[in-house]
């Protein structure tokens, strides 16, 4: 499986496909289970930015940051700053 680090704690990151034709969600992220769900049917860059994306909630989920990791202009914010001055994020193959 492939995994990122958040706050030292390896998160899932899985690329999946939409239930249906009217779903169209971009990403997920679940700071219990720690996992990161991605659609798969996006491109590779959407894909690289969406994963930055659910990584910044995760890490202010982690943190104990719940209430402004609900604040998605924020988020969407950093996201596309971040993504827009070349940072990315490499996943790691975990057993
Ligand atoms: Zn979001």
């Amino acid at each position: 499986m492939k995994t990122i680090d958040v706050c030292g704690i390896p998160f899932e990151v899985k690329e999946i496909e939409p239930n249906n034709r009217a779903d169209d969600f971009m990403g997920r992220e679940d700071s219990v289970s720690c996992i990161i769900t991605i659609n798969v049917r996006m491109t590779r860059e959407m894909k690289q930015s969406t994963l930055i994306h659910e990584w910044i909630h995760s890490i202010l989920d982690t943190m104990g940051f719940g209430e402004i990791s609900g604040n998605e202009n924020l988020v969407s914010v950093l996201q596309n700053e971040l993504y827009r001055a070349g940072f990315r994020l490499h996943k790691r193959n975990k057993k």
